[in-house]
């Protein structure tokens, strides 16, 4: 049985905990949707007014050379590189991760259409219970092009071995799901693809900066993900693309805007790609928007992922012990692994009513979120999450439970 001393000694034996001082946290609140919308890093104030005062309002357009604009998606690509196992040279960060996914689907298509022996290849593979935009996309991209694709959706993760038969030329699969929190083998379903000649892309929007990912290691082909989530890169701030060098020259995106030109001032009437990662990208990038996610990149360089990951961990195994100990006769069920291999960064209990509860939550302090069907959502960010904030969220919630103090008819935000 862990109690709150434990969790108070947890504490203060937290090599991280000092990271939370890198975090412009309200008092009084426990945040745990840091995997939906990452905290915002004190830095990214002064960077905010930086970036709008003396690079925007004092630079001018000559800010796109002075200030480093034009490069700043790559550059910022180079940073976030380490954290998924990427290198240099082979991410961008631009555009949202549903636009991304669109030009990394497309171009796999491509790749497998112009392959001599997999050109007749018809199929994409993805789950049923992929993160919607994700499965929303491959449905346009199919529509659009109208050569007789089809979308084949697997209703659970164990159907993927014989889905693999010698039709499907994609594989495209969320790390860590949004709603379960389960996490696939990256290395062991890239080689089952790869084995069966699909080519495989990885949505890694709950993993990047929430578990280590080794993309070169496992051979993937694509991937592409969130800044705003564990990367605290602000709200709707643009997403990652990742290219291996090995696919570049052959990365062939239909939103080839002048941005992805090998030389966009030459204002040329015809479309040559550039010859790196930059011809992922498409129009001119938010700028104000994309500074602000350098803030926090930042913090990840004076942290490891394996430092993040046995913390995150730790936090996420208190978490489930705790609720099952405290809340354990109110019907919630646990929706996540727990081995911890299988297991992202967020731990998610279903109950009946999960929506109200998680308002009544919200209401006294307790930030996490809701996903359909009856899911509540609490997300571990191991930067500015600490055992006692996980001891008084289960508290607060085996209050809410034991007193019924929830509304069941608890009206709805726009966004849950
Ligand atoms: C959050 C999330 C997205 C979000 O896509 P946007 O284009 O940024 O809205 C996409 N895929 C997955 C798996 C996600 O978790």
């Amino acid at each position: 049985m862990t109690t709150q001393h434990d969790c108070l000694a947890l504490d203060a034996a937290d090599p991280l905990a000092a990271l939370r001082g890198q975090f412009s946290l309200p008092a009084g609140i426990t945040y745990l949707d840091g995997n939906s919308l990452g905290a915002r890093p004190k830095a990214a104030l002064r960077r905010a007014h930086d970036v709008l005062e003396a690079e925007w309002g004092d630079g001018l357009i000559c800010s796109w050379n002075t200030a480093g604009w034009y490069d700043l998606p790559s550059r910022l690509g180079d940073k976030l590189a380490p954290l998924v196992g990427a290198g240099k040279g082979e991410v961008v960060i631009t555009d949202s991760t549903s636009v991304n996914l669109f030009k990394a689907l497309a171009a796999a298509i491509k790749l497998q259409a112009n392959h001599p022996e997999r050109a007749q290849r018809r199929t994409i593979v993805t789950e049923r219970d992929s993160f919607p935009t994700d499965i929303y996309m491959a449905q346009g991209i199919i529509e659009w092009l109208d050569r007789g694709y089809t979308l084949q959706l697997l209703d659970s993760w164990d159907q993927l071995p014989a889905a693999l038969h010698d039709d499907v030329a994609v594989v495209m699969l969320t790390h860590v799901n949004y709603r379960t929190g389960r996490m696939f083998d990256m290395p062991a379903v890239t080689a089952q693809a790869h084995e069966a000649g699909a080519l495989m892309i990885w949505d890694l929007a709950h993993s990047a900066g929430a578990v280590e990912v080794d993309l070169r290691a496992a051979q993937a082909d694509f991937a592409v993900g969130c800044t705003y989530k564990y990367l605290n890169g602000g709200p709707g701030a643009p997403a990652f693309i990742w290219v291996p060098e090995r696919h570049q020259a052959d990365f062939s995106q239909p939103l080839s805007g002048w941005w992805a030109h090998r030389q966009p001032f030459a204002m040329q009437a015809s479309f040559v790609p550039a010859a790196g990662i930059r011809r992922a990208m498409c129009g001119t990038q938010p700028i104000a928007s994309l500074a602000l996610i350098e803030c926090g990149l930042d913090v990840f360089d004076l942290v490891t992922m394996a430092a993040l990951r046995r913390k995150s961990l730790a936090l996420s195994d208190l978490f489930i012990a705790l609720v099952e100990e405290h809340c354990g006769a109110h019907g919630l069920e646990l929706v996540t692994p727990l081995a911890h291999a299988e297991r992202g960064s967020h731990v998610s209990f279903s109950h009946r009513h999960g929506y109200a509860v998680m308002q009544s939550l919200i209401a006294h302090g307790v930030i996490g979120d809701y996903r359909e069907p009856h899911v509540m959502r609490f997300g571990f960010t191991p930067l500015y999450t600490s055992y006692s904030e996980v001891w008084g969220a289960v508290q607060t919630l085996k209050r809410i439970l034991d007193e019924g103090d929830y509304q069941i008819d608890a009206a709805r935000g726009a966004v849950t």
